[in-house]
């Protein structure tokens, strides 16, 4: 049986080409995933480009949805016709410190999709079923995809900033993460949002989705307008992709503030040893989230609470795609739709 798939090209200079596979034989534990839906993610453009070492012919996608068609021996959580997840965190070893304590990302042998495995951008995935999650009744399956790895990740990281209904949180970056990040911030975690962007049409758009206070950093000193707003937010959550954002997050929070890293520009950030000793602050880095945290980020959008906005584009868009993000040209997220019906021939 073949498979098409947007994979690395062999120069991994950013670029994505769509070939056609082959799909080998089920190994014990493992699932078959007919692919409905699979999102286009900032962190495919860093793979795509090497960012995090060259991985030419990887099937990149971890924002991956569809329906089970096979299940080998051993399968017991999954059958024929379950609709799951194809996700960043595709296996972990199962058995060490992290994922024994309700930290299974952190694995030190953990296999990611579209990264460390072949994911989901394609028309069939295998999963091992342990680690596919299963989507919601009531979710639509196009925007599952897009909590998939954004909602998710977004969803953990205003968790691990610890805000508290009422308090100030201030989202940098209002892309494909940081508008659902938004979402989550407001609607489930009860927080004041402040939406910090280079881009105005991103920036209305996070007002749309309940942004309290939204702030463009190429026209404004973020942290200097929220410090004088809001006498500097409680938390700072950093999906943008650009130190500069990470730098801002560090001055925008007051004394105790927590700043949590999601964004992963491959560089350093700037840490004044004095404003993180006088005045407490605090900087964790958030990855994506576990199992638990997608069955809830899932459910907070099958309620309706989170709604992703999403665009339905053919495989043969992917290289189109990554040039789109690459520019920043993208409002809410892009999904490859691997059933295209367009009318169109391809
Ligand atoms: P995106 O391209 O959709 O959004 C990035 C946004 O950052 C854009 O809207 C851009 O205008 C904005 N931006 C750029 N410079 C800025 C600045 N100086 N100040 C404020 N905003 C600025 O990308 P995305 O898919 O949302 O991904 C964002 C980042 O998060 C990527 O680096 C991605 O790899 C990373 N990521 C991390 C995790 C994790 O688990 N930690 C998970 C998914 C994605
Ligand atoms: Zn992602
Ligand atoms: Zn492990």
């Amino acid at each position: 049986m073949k498979m098409r798939a947007v994979v690395v090209n062999q120069a991994v200079e950013g670029d994505v080409e769509v070939v056609e596979r082959d799909i080998r034989p089920l190994e014990f534990g493992e699932a078959l995933v007919e692919v409905e839906y699979c999102g286009v993610c900032h962190t495919d453009l860093h793979v795509a480009a090497g960012d995090y070492g060259e991985k030419p012919g990887r099937v990149l996608g971890h924002e991956g949805i569809g329906l089970v068609t096979q299940v080998a021996d051993g399968v017991k959580n999954l059958k024929i016709g379950d609709r799951v997840s194809i996700a960043w965190l595709f296996k972990g070893c199962g058995s060490c410190e992290y994922c024994n304590t309700g930290r299974e990302t952190l694995c030190r042998s953990v296999l990611n999709a579209g990264y460390t495995a072949d994911g989901g951008m394609a028309t069939h995935c295998i999963v091992d079923a342990d680690y596919a999650v299963k989507v919601p009744d009531g979710l639509d399956p196009a925007q599952a995809s897009s909590i998939t790895c954004a909602g998710v990740t977004t969803y953990k990281g205003v968790k691990v900033s610890g805000v508290r209904p009422g308090q100030w949180l201030a989202m940098y970056g209002a892309g494909g993460l940081g508008n659902l990040g938004v979402q989550y911030a407001k609607k489930v975690f009860g927080a004041h949002v402040i939406a910090i962007d280079i881009n105005d049409g991103k920036l209305a758009f996070a007002k749309e989705m309940g942004a309290d206070i939204v702030i463009n950093a190429a026209k404004e000193d973020a942290a200097k307008v929220i410090q004088e707003k809001t006498g500097g937010a409680h938390a700072a959550v950093v999906t943008a992709v650009s130190k500069a954002a990470f730098n801002s997050a560090v001055d925008c929070v007051r004394a105790g503030g927590r700043v949590v890293a999601i964004g992963l520009p491959p560089e350093s950030m700037d840490l004044s040893i004095p404003r993180i000793v006088l005045d407490g602050i605090e900087v964790v880095g958030s990855l994506v989230g576990t199992r638990k945290d997608l069955e809830e980020a899932f459910q907070f959008g099958a309620e309706g609470l989170v709604v992703p906005l999403v665009q339905k584009r053919p495989i043969e868009d992917a290289p189109a795609i990554f040039q789109e993000m690459r520019e920043g040209k993208i409002t809410g997220r892009m999904v490859i739709d691997m059933k295209c019906a367009c009318g169109h021939n391809h």
